[in-house]
């Protein structure tokens, strides 16, 4: 019989259904998936073998699941700020990528990102990056889970010398990733702007065949649609449409330039859109209408994207942000309520992984993947209304415990699988080799 372990928790938000909390309950773990949610008093009568641990001052919320990200750029973290999105690209992202990019790099950068993601109550992670294979091996050394994007870029990189390399190295990752149980793969073409037609046509067909999801940054700045209407005729989402890539497997990042017929469509092609408020405002890339967007159907979920243009990934303080700005850029107070914004870092972002059967609520018969947040402290009192705490309040330094298939990765603030001094100690060995 596998361990079984009851967390008995002052609040427990499951998101499903939404906006319920639920006061004293418990939360049984077993085998890594959660078997049980009931009142705590009897729980602790029906459940005496399992080994009770509490949480008198917190409340008990499904992992935070960040939807768009680089993680080994976390090395890149404040490397060239203050800059416009083309400038600190091509000027400054792409060229110390082309200098530094390694197998080294990407572990040390993952590991970086990693630790700092679960100390802000992050269990699953899309990310987006070279090397996916390294950044795969380190997830899953440390635990967390993953869905790592599967890079095609049309330059050459330290990862693949062209397109057919790209495709070559994409499948053997996928491959040998199979069957794994905490990561998964998607096909990342990086931007409409950076990959050809023939290539998004390649991914398309890639993608129906492996039913494998696509992660795309898409209609970021301004000038994406200038280019793409100068370069191919017609804009970025009608040159997707046309190649079979606006469909239910497809993840939009940014979307910060959309009119009302482009929602429409996103609508009913079934598209999942991640929103990064926080590098969207420092990059003065745009706004996504996030309320309409939800207000159509669409599935939206959030990202903090890379480090370098955030430049953190704390995602409870990007939920935040975005709660706050969907009401400014609907100039609605009662757009996206703290429940909905709630839905954008959990279920939502489940959906659009395709893993909304196994993760994103508290569920019986739902992965064990849980965190934990301390309420006790000036910020998150009174607790008039849990969720608008979590919400407009708490702040990522509450969160206490993080589990993922039910094993602990943080325990009162401290990581469990990763030696903090030494991922810190290899960030800064970068920067003095990149100081020079
Ligand atoms: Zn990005």
């Amino acid at each position: 019989m596998p361990e079984a372990r009851l967390l008995l928790a002052r609040y427990v938000v499951p998101v499903r259904p939404r906006g319920v909390v639920l006061e004293d309950h418990a939360v049984l773990m077993e085998g890594g998936k959660i078997t049980s949610i009931l009142p705590a008093n009897e729980a602790v009568v029906r459940h005496p073998d399992a080994t009770p641990e509490r949480f008198d001052h917190h409340v008990l919320l499904p992992g935070l699941i960040n939807m768009h990200t680089h993680s080994p750029m976390s090395l890149l973290r404040g490397y060239a700020d203050d800059l416009a999105l083309e400038t600190w690209l091509r000027d400054h992202i792409w060229p110390a990528e082309q200098r530094w990019l390694s197998p080294e790099f990407v572990a040390d950068g993952t590991r970086l990102a990693v630790a700092e993601m679960i100390r802000c109550g992050t269990t699953c992670f899309n990310d987006m990056y070279f090397f996916p294979d390294v950044t795969a091996s380190v997830v899953e050394e440390v635990g967390l889970r993953a869905c790592i994007g599967l890079p095609i870029i049309e330059f050459p990189t330290a990862w693949a010398r062209d397109f057919e390399a790209y495709i070559a190295k994409a499948l053997q990752v996928h491959d040998a990733l199979r069957g794994c149980a905490l990561v998964s793969t998607a096909l990342a073409p990086h931007a409409a702007y950076t990959v050809t037609d023939d290539m998004l046509a390649r991914v398309a067909e890639l993608s129906a065949t492996l039913e494998l999801p696509v992660h795309i940054h898409l209609l970021e700045i301004a000038w994406e649609a200038r280019h793409s209407l100068q370069e191919y005729g017609m804009g970025p989402l009608q040159r997707l449409l046309d190649v079979g890539l606006l469909n239910e497997r497809l993840i939009a990042v940014h979307m910060a330039h959309l009119q009302d017929e482009d929602i429409r469509l996103l609508a009913e092609s079934g598209v999942n859109v991640v929103h990064c408020p926080e590098s969207n405002l420092k990059l003065a890339s745009g706004f996504c209408r996030v309320a309409d967007l939800l207000a159509a159907g669409v599935n939206v979920a959030l990202g903090t994207d890379g480090a370098a243009s955030n430049n953190d990934l704390d995602l409870l303080a990007e939920l935040r942000t975005a709660a706050l700005l969907a009401k400014g850029v609907a100039a609605d107070p009662c757009a996206l309520s703290a429940g909905e914004a709630l839905e954008l870092v959990t279920i939502n972002a489940a959906q659009a992984l395709g893993l909304g059967e196994t993760l994103g609520s508290i569920e019986v018969g739902k992965q064990a993947d849980l965190c934990a947040v301390d309420l006790d402290r000036p910020q998150s009192q009174p607790v008039h209304h849990v969720i608008s705490q979590l919400v407009y309040a708490a702040t990522s330094a509450q969160v206490s415990d993080v589990w993922v298939g039910g094993r602990r990765l943080l325990e009162g603030g401290a990581l469990t699988a990763l030696d903090l001094p030494q991922v810190i100690e290899r960030a800064e060995c970068w920067r003095q080799r990149m100081v020079g």
